[in-house]
């Protein structure tokens, strides 16, 4: 039978033998903010600056072809890999941010006017609220929130008469950054579209962890970052369905982006992905990206599920045996994202001290204040695992939350 082998994949991340205070090996459970860097995606990138870099489709020169080749080719690859049906339909953005913002403000700012509804839930990250607020405080369209309950699953009851006949788009995270919930996207996908709305998905923290099929999902809209998926900073994606793009204006205006430009009669632009591509793009960082994609697919994306499952479901049940401390959100369908509180200590100091322990854990609100608020919380600790992390590390990390607890108790 086929399996992972951990081992090897990890002596690919020089990263992970690093020893802190005092010799004390890096424990690394903040995958959910950034995934390490294999060496594999490293030589990509330096292998651009070392032997073609260039700047992008304008230029005739050998180096400049081999940039645009591979920059192209790199669309290619994150076509293929959220499956959709046409090249056209991935726009390179900075990240998700960018992604949500760019349709925000082209999609957006063309389609919705007072007395439409725009549908986010309350769990998204502030990346998925804050432009559907700004732009909805500027042209007085409704923004609605699909509740969570208790286990921090999304409330499809609640889902089914906030999407109306008023609603353009539903705007929502496939798998939640700060309790792992995977949230039932094509369900949403057809509610949205029974009504003639749109769905934008935010699969910042589901492209690294299950594989994603945009065509299966009914997604409209599909955006990510590259700095989760063991790719650079400074690139991610954005899906749009071609005709979506087609009539979307652009956003960022600039070089790159037009067909003709006149002074006196105007501008043309050009046709997607570029309109939506002004300037300069992250060159070396999309080839990374590519790289990174087919390191992570080459694994078998299935075994990569599995083992992440067996790391979240094995860390889970030692956690709960922990007197005191809270998981949560306990979802049926969770990926390998563990919120915690513990009585009588504190996130931020919990945080502090696992460091000393080689710990590496995120505590804070997790851009998704308003999910804390739900959950009457200001912070909580947070474990998130990536494809190298190993269930002994995921009991170093148990012990040492043990013995952190009882300092502070
Ligand atoms: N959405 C979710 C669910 C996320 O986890 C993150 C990153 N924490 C983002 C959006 C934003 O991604 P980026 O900062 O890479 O743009």
């Amino acid at each position: 039978t086929l399996a992972l082998d951990v081992e090897e994949i990890r002596a690919e991340f020089p990263i992970l033998s690093r020893l802190l205070h005092d010799g004390k090996p890096l424990i690394y459970l903040d995958n959910a903010a950034t995934t390490q860097t294999p060496t594999p995606v490293l030589e990509a990138y330096s292998d651009y600056f070392n032997r073609y870099n260039a700047n992008i489709h304008r230029g005739l020169h050998s180096l400049a072809d081999e940039a645009t080749a591979a920059f192209e080719r790199a669309r290619d690859t994150v076509r293929e890999f959220l499956n959709a049906e046409r090249v056209e339909e991935i726009v390179f953005t900075r990240g998700t941010t960018e992604a949500i913002n760019l349709v925000a403000n082209t999609w957006g700012r063309a389609n919705l006017r007072a007395g439409d509804r725009v549908v986010i839930s309350e769990m998204e990250h502030h990346s998925n609220i804050v432009p559907w607020q700004m732009l909805s405080t500027e042209l007085g369209f409704t923004l609605s929130v699909i509740p969570v309950d208790a286990r921090g699953v999304l409330d499809l009851d609640a889902a089914r008469s906030l999407i109306d006949e008023r609603t353009r788009l539903v705007a929502v995270n496939h798998v939640s950054n700060a309790l792992g919930t995977i949230n039932p996207v094509s369900e949403l996908a057809a509610l949205a579209h029974a009504q003639g709305a749109l769905i934008l998905v935010d699969g910042a923290q589901a492209v690294a962890h299950a594989r994603v099929d945009v065509q299966a999902l009914g997604a409209d809209f599909y955006a990510f970052s590259g700095h989760k998926i063991y790719g650079p900073t400074g690139i991610g994606a954005l899906y749009g369905r071609l005709e979506l793009l087609e009539a979307m204006p652009p956003w960022q205006g600039g070089g790159e982006m037009i067909s003709k430009v006149t002074l006196t009669e105007g501008t043309t632009f050009a046709a997607p992905p570029h309109k939506f591509e002004a300037g300069t793009p992250a060159i070396g960082e999309a080839i990374a990206l590519d790289r990174a994609i087919r390191w992570l697919t080459n694994l078998h994306f299935e075994l990569v599920t599995e083992w992440e499952q067996t790391l979240l479901s094995h860390t889970t049940q030692r956690l709960e045996s922990i007197d005191g401390l809270s998981l949560i959100g306990t979802a049926p369908n969770k990926c390998g994202v563990i919120s915690f509180v513990v009585e009588g200590a504190h996130s931020q100091d919990i945080g502090l001290l696992i460091d000393q322990f080689g710990v590496a854990i995120r505590t804070g609100h997790h851009c998704a204040q308003p999910l804390m608020q739900k959950f009457g919380l200001d912070a909580t600790c947070r474990a998130s695992f990536g494809v190298y992390n190993t269930l002994e590390e995921a009991d170093q990390f148990v012990d040492a939350l043990g013995r952190v607890i009882k300092m502070l108790r």
